[in-house]
């Protein structure tokens, strides 16, 4: 018999580990039960699906545990930064379908910052180092050895803090001296070798702050403060920081007297192979024009995938999927792909729409009639309603249903005596076609038979195939984007040639002739469609009264799924 530990028996739906950790807290009465949690972006582009798991998971573990979210930009470096960033940010959180409790910008901590340096200063805990980047880096050592200390390690501290106060005051110029803590040059955690605290930055203004500060905070200085000045309770991040964590723990310990601290804790970045997520490629990419900008629906960025046509539902049910653990790994893209097509499935109305369009004469169908048909909307859901669909003589239908001398297990329109279903319409015969000097054809002729109209007794006759059409006197032309993956192998950043040369050639085709349905003429951006048979697409902003332009979301089916 297996030994049961009762207190360890919880409720069935599994928590990630941060959740355990928060309850667990929780349960000891860590911060009198209070959970304060912050999303911290620095301000230097635009966000991307790896910070939706961050976001999710910082705005997650407010919300589970009736605690509070703030957002706060990490914006100690001015030389990236820009309000540009700041404002898209604020707007793909509120899009995923998140709001912050208070907005905070560390560049509000700069005094208190400096203050606390000037502290560490007057208590032998800083000193100003006259040495260059490089040298201060040459003199780190290695894991295994220790590190050399800086000549200027143990100058008085009177010295140190009128080197600090001229640095403060832009009378010493860029790179000519910083401020580091003086903790141990031979410690086995390389971040506790004397890391720098502040450098002078003069060359760029601060986007909230001017021209008033000449001495920036490094990350490390700075993030813990910022947590601790507005009661954060736990401080989330991602892995490659759990090795800042001793030193965040240290600078607190040197100042804080009460019982409360902030504590960090880290999870897995999200990986997505086919795309690069540094801000720094991502910019590369922008900047040198391989993408139509940030939001260019190839980009993983949120606004790319807000585009491309994902919504907020399908990327937080993405985020949910691949979960919160401890260790790296890189996710296939084709789950974040199986979740929008999942999301709209139940939701996106069905159309037809023509991307490569042949004419289809129905002989038999009397001149100048019309008729009005009705199609489902979505068969998954009878509330979503049935739309209208004007049906003539003249139909546009996919030239590829279409084959003059066709094999027997070719199941769509060819003369030899095959009947097929016109899309919530009728069943037709294909007769005969003309064909351009070429030989290529350019109109297919076909008879139907009246008595199968779809929704009538007749309607219900089964036959091999079905196929969509769109009256051609009401059709209305659309420009359609075909989205594929950016690049064309997985994993880019790892290559040895440079990412800019592994991008997709094909992942963008643009089709300019697609004949839609009449019923989209007022669609608006960002408005969901399936297009039968083909994929999901949504409504491009660059979509006009004169030119209605789609973007493919995803196709019906995965064509990269690797062949077995
Ligand atoms: P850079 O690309 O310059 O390294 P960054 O991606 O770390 O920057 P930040 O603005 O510092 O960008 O990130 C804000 C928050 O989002 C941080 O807490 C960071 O840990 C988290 N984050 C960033 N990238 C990912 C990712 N791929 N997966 C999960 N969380 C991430
Ligand atoms: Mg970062």
């Amino acid at each position: 018999m297996k030994e049961v530990n009762c207190e360890n028996v919880e409720p069935k739906k599994s928590l990630n580990f941060i959740e355990q950790i928060v309850e667990n807290d929780l349960r000891e009465g860590l911060n009198d039960g209070r959970i304060q949690t912050r999303f911290p972006p620095e301000p230097n582009g635009y966000l991307h699906i790896g910070h939706a798991k961050a976001i999710c998971m910082d705005f997650g573990i407010a919300e589970k545990y009736n605690g509070v979210c703030n957002l706060r930009f990490d914006d100690t470096n001015p030389v990236k930064e820009d309000v540009e960033y700041v404002d898209s940010i604020q707007e793909d959180i509120k899009w995923l379908g998140f709001q912050w409790n208070k907005l905070f910008y560390a560049s509000d901590y700069f005094q208190q910052l400096h203050d606390l340096a000037i502290r560490f200063i007057k208590e032998g805990k800083a000193y100003v180092d006259e040495q260059s980047a490089e040298v201060i880096a040459q003199q780190k050592g290695t894991p295994t050895q220790a590190g050399v200390e800086s000549p200027y390690r143990n100058r008085p501290i009177e010295e140190n803090l009128q080197l600090f106060d001229q640095m403060t005051k832009g009378l010493i110029p860029d790179g000519k001296m910083v401020l580091r803590a003086k903790i141990d040059m031979g410690h086995s955690n390389m971040h506790f070798r004397d890391p720098i605290m502040y450098r002078i930055i003069t060359t760029h203004p601060h986007h909230r702050t001017g021209t008033q500060w000449k001495v920036y905070p490094m990350y490390d200085f700075a993030h813990g403060q910022s947590d601790y000045f507005e009661g954060v309770t736990h401080s989330i991040c991602t892995l490659e920081f759990e090795v800042h964590r001793p030193l965040y723990d240290w600078y607190l310990d040197q100042f804080v007297s009460e019982n409360y601290r902030p504590k960090q804790r880290e999870f897995n970045r999200l990986n997505l192979n086919y795309t690069v997520m540094s801000k720094r490629k991502m910019l590369q990419l922008v900047q040198e024009g391989l993408v139509a900008g940030w939001d260019d629906p190839r980009m993983p960025t949120i606004c790319g995938l807000r585009r491309r046509g994902y919504t907020p539902e399908s990327i937080r049910s993405f985020i949910d999927k691949i979960g919160y653990t401890k260790v790296e790994g890189t996710i296939d893209v084709s789950l974040l792909e199986h979740s929008i097509r999942e999301d709209l499935k139940p939701k996106a109305a069905r159309v037809c729409a023509i991307m490569d369009p042949i004419k289809l004469v129905i002989t038999n169908y009397e001149e100048n009639k019309k008729e009005i048909l009705f199609s489902e909307n979505n068969p998954e859901d009878e509330t979503l309603g049935t739309r209208e669909m004007l049906f003539g003589r003249e139909l546009y239908i996919e030239r590829a249903d279409f084959m003059e001398n066709a094999s027997k297990d070719f199941f769509r329109l060819s003369p030899m005596g095959r009947e097929v279903r016109l899309k919530s319409a009728y069943i037709v015969q294909a007769t005969g076609c003309k064909k351009d000097e070429n030989g290529t054809v350019v109109e297919v002729y076909c008879t139907y038979d009246p008595n199968t109209k779809s929704g009538t007794e007749g309607g219900n006759r089964k036959v091999k195939s079905t196929i969509n059409w769109v009256e051609v006197d009401s059709a209305i032309d659309a420009e359609v984007r075909l989205y594929d993956r950016l690049f064309s192998v997985e994993d880019p950043s790892s290559s040895d040639e440079d990412f800019r040369d592994l991008l997709n050639p094909d992942s963008l085709k643009i089709v300019e002739n697609c004949k839609v349905e009449a019923w989209l003429k007022d669609v608006k951006p960002l408005d969901h469609f399936q297009f039968l048979k083909i994929g999901y697409f949504t409504v491009d902003a660059d979509s006009s009264e004169e030119r209605l332009v789609f973007n493919r979301t995803v196709s019906l089916k995965d064509t990269w799924a690797k062949k077995v």
